[in-house]
């Protein structure tokens, strides 16, 4: 199985990775935490996607195609595409790559979560530095420790009010023709994203159970 998570920001993508990897033994690739990792190691490249990322804007297809394939190509397992593709040259890119290496993207699943949603989840969202759990915490009385590990948490630099809204107006514009790219490949599957994460998850797990 070679898995594309697709969902705008904020729509459980992270959360339903983790749940995903504990029953299924997928290796899980999430573009964003790549770029978090090089960023926090302070490299030249590093600073230079800070500026990027920080914004809520995409980093340029090139580099993330060839940040990519290296990660694609250290792992025999299945892959849990997560945060990529985030543009339609990126979904060209990654099918020409997958035929490359005689693989197949054998489910793409939509995580649907109404726009109204989506700048609350993401202002709500804290992770933890310990554990990496994702949680949602209430605004007026957020939580200091992480419930799960005890861990301190912290707020992603892109996850204002302000780079939310620029967000999902990028997700609009780049990332949802990309639903297009998919739709009618007999891979594409959408599901509620408006649920509880358990719920979100049984529906995702039917799908690869079929
Ligand atoms: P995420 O953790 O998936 O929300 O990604 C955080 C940020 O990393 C995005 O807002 C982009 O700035 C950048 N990013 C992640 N994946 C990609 C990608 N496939 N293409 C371009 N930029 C990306």
């Amino acid at each position: 199985m070679n898995i594309i998570l697709m969902g705008c920001p904020g729509a459980g993508k992270g959360t339903q990775s983790a749940k995903l990897l504990q029953a299924f033994p997928l290796h899980h690739i999430s573009t964003g935490d790549v770029l978090r990792a090089e960023i926090a190691s302070g490299s030249p490249l590093g600073k230079q996607l800070g500026e990027i990322v920080n914004k809520g804007n995409l980093v340029p297809d090139e580099l993330m195609v060839e940040m990519l394939e290296k990660i694609v190509k250290s792992t025999d397992k299945g892959i849990i595409f997560d945060g990529f593709p985030r543009t339609v040259p990126q979904a060209e890119a990654l099918d020409t790559m997958m035929q490359r290496l005689h693989r197949e993207i054998t489910h793409v699943i939509m995580i649907d979560l109404p726009a109204q949603e989506v700048v609350n989840r993401i202002c709500s969202r804290r992770q933890c530095k310990k554990c990496g759990a994702i949680l949602r915490v209430d605004i007026k009385n957020p939580l200091e420790k992480c419930s799960a590990c005890g861990g301190e948490l912290y707020t992603r630099p892109d996850d204002t009010p302000e780079r939310a809204t620029h967000r999902l107006e990028v997700y609009r514009n780049s990332t949802l023709p990309v639903k297009n790219y998919y739709q009618n490949s007999g891979k594409y599957v959408e599901v509620n994203g408006n649920q509880t994460p358990e719920k979100v998850f049984e529906d995702i797990t039917k799908i690869l159970e079929k």
